[in-house]
């Protein structure tokens, strides 16, 4: 069954409006499930319900089918690992990883055993002696990480824990955290608003909107087969068109007829495509594909790729193209056909 089950959890604070409204999830053992949203959308208030550090408003929480819900979070039996890691400044990092287990009255032995292992698991057993501020940022993230994991939880829970580490080590410590959860097993929930730390880490992610389950699936499912134009923009870059379907099917985008991957009632339209998959197209294509005219009026080059605008139909539509050798380069000024297939063009009533 799942490990852990959250069902119509909801948090109001005051009488405001609803911070959480009516989430329900479900996360299998071992599996890292991301909540990714913008900024205030309810994921901190979610994790906290589920750490039992904020109390629900209504709703359950079932942890390998017992209900903990009313349960004080020391009795939660979870792990927590916060953005700003909450490390204690005169503790040495050994000290910092061992407290919790102190605090639970396990032997100094066994203490000192569990403290190595989880020191050893985080590559931090030559620094055991450290205070946190002779520590790197990455080098403090996986100490809170340790001392998450030292306890041994049931539920491993993370707090954008690598949103104040620069890009490049955030990175390295997206593969490092997936490797050790992997290694360990630990059913994981992943809060963060980066859409790209989201795809590359998690098994699942939960997209939230304003305290709401947007859509829940694979990054796969949330990248390619996003179910609202929320979550088509939220994660990862896309155009924006307003369109109408007519009666036959086809789409009108100005004087332009276009076919989408799916159906969708007559009347108004938002038509999405992705700017990389747009082609400045060299040759003409199949019938799988949409095409139009358009002139280019700005090129940004951004190393791995040309960023283009191209004013086509009305619109100005984003344009990536990759920077590969033999590829004709895109000028501004350049009449050019654009191409892209049926398949990506996605469309959503309204
Ligand atoms: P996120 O983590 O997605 O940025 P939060 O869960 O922190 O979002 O916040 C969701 C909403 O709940 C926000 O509107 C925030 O202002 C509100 N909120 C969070 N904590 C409190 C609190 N302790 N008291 C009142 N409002 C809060
Ligand atoms: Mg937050």
């Amino acid at each position: 069954g799942m490990h852990l089950v959250v069902e119509d959890l909801a948090k109001r604070f005051g009488d405001g409006p609803a911070a959480v409204a009516s989430l329900s999830l479900q996360v299998a053992p071992g599996e890292l499930l991301g909540l990714l949203g913008p900024s205030g959308c309810g994921k901190t208030t979610t994790l906290r319900m589920i750490a039992g550090l904020t109390p629900a408003s209504a709703g359950r929480i079932v942890v390998a089918g017992r209900d903990v819900t009313a349960l004080p979070s020391h009795k939660r039996d979870m792990g927590i690992v916060f953005q700003n890691y909450a490390l204690f400044p005169h503790m040495d990092v050994a000290g910092n990883v061992a407290f919790g287990l102190e605090m639970r009255g396990l032997s100094r032995g066994e203490v000192t055993a569990r403290v190595a292992r989880a020191l050893d698991l985080v590559r931090l057993g030559a620094l055991a002696q450290r205070r946190p501020r002779e520590l790197s940022g990455g080098q403090q993230q996986r100490v809170a990480l340790a001392r998450a994991l030292v306890i041994e939880p049931s539920i491993l829970l993370l707090d954008e824990p690598l949103s104040n580490l620069d890009a490049k080590l955030r990175e390295e410590m997206r593969t490092e955290i997936r490797d050790i959860q992997r290694r360990l097993g630990m059913t994981t929930v992943f809060v963060t608003h980066d859409q790209t730390e989201a795809l590359a880490m998690c098994d699942r992610i939960a997209v939230m909107r304003a305290g709401l389950l947007e859509q829940l699936g694979t990054p796969f499912e949330i990248y390619e087969q996003p179910r609202t134009p929320f979550v088509a923009d939220f994660v990862g870059r896309t155009n924006r068109l307003e369109a109408v379907c007519a009666a036959d099917g086809l789409i009108a985008l100005g004087a332009l007829r276009v076919r989408a991957r799916a159906s969708v009632a007559v009347g108004p339209v938002t038509v999405m495509v992705r700017p990389h998959r747009i082609e400045i197209a060299t040759q003409p294509r199949g019938a799988d594909w949409n095409g139009c005219a358009g002139r280019i009026r700005r090129v940004t080059y951004v190393g791995d790729m040309l960023s283009c605008e191209v004013e086509a139909e009305g619109a100005v539509l984003a344009v990536e193209q990759p920077t590969l050798p033999g590829l004709p380069t895109p000028r501004e000024g350049d009449d050019v056909t654009l191409a892209w297939r049926v398949a990506d063009t996605l469309v959503f009533p309204g």
